[in-house]
């Protein structure tokens, strides 16, 4: 792993706690793939909360000319690009399933960019009054990132519907969708390591109800932190 920020990587390559310019309570949302975490966030974003998609991220920091993408390309041979020089992510989600090594090495290139935008847009954040930040990371645990965040938020919703979303959505078959959710830490064991569950096994109407109450603890979270900026 590249020492991008040699003071939040640690000498192991693994994270290290956040930076103190961030926002003084930073929250980690995830769940599992298609389990409706970004609807989570687009409902919390209406509630006025700052929200930061790291999957957007990630796309980001592979685009052409992008230092991860030359990264990946040195790795992997040109072979992972499309014609036009963009990333081949169908190729790479098809060896990303096929070789955990491959996997490790693809995260270990990709995840010190995600980080250091993160941490820049936190920093931004923050420096603009924002007391409480929502931060999407599909991956939390697997990334091992639990460490830098306030507090934990998981979604969770029954894993049939969770397949059968990401196959219709991704185009691919019910098998390739059912590989891709069995190389992630399963939903039970996010949501016993989370501070708090989404249980996203109803409608969408449903689904807002509980936002709402998950955002008013999250308001009282901004009203005690207000005023108390960057201190954890
Ligand atoms: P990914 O892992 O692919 O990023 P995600 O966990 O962010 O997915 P969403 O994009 O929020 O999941 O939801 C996946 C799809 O399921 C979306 O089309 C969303 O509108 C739909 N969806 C989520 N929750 C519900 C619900 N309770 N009822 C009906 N549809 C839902």
């Amino acid at each position: 792993m590249i020492p991008l920020h040699s003071n939040i990587l640690s000498k192991k390559g693994k994270f290290c706690k956040g930076s103190s310019n961030w926002p003084a309570k930073v929250i980690g949302l995830t769940g599992g793939i298609a389990s409706g975490k970004s609807t989570v966030g687009r409902m919390l974003s209406e509630q006025n909360f700052p929200v930061i998609y790291t999957d957007k991220l990630a796309k980001e920091v592979v685009e052409p000319g992008k230092p991860a993408l030359e990264e990946l390309v040195k790795a992997f041979g040109r072979e992972i690009l499309r014609s036009n020089g963009t990333l081949d992510r169908r190729r790479m989600l098809e060896m990303i399933l096929t070789d955990a090594s491959t996997r490790q090495l693809i995260e270990n290139i990709i995840h010190p960019y995600v980080f250091k935008r993160m941490d820049q847009i936190l920093q931004q954040l923050a420096a603009s009054g924002n007391n409480v930040v929502i931060v999407e990371v599909p991956l939390l645990f697997e990334a091992g990132w639990q460490d830098f965040f306030d507090y934990v938020i998981t979604v969770v919703a029954p894993e049939p519907i969770c397949t059968k979303r990401l196959a219709e959505r991704k185009k691919m078959s019910i098998d390739m969708a059912s590989r891709w959710m069995a190389i992630q830490i399963s939903q039970e064991v996010k949501a016993k390591r989370s501070d708090y569950v989404v249980h996203n096994n109803a409608g969408l109407d449903e689904l807002q109800i509980k936002v709402n109450d998950l955002a008013k603890v999250l308001k009282h979270l901004d009203s005690k932190t207000s005023g108390n900026q960057g201190k954890k």
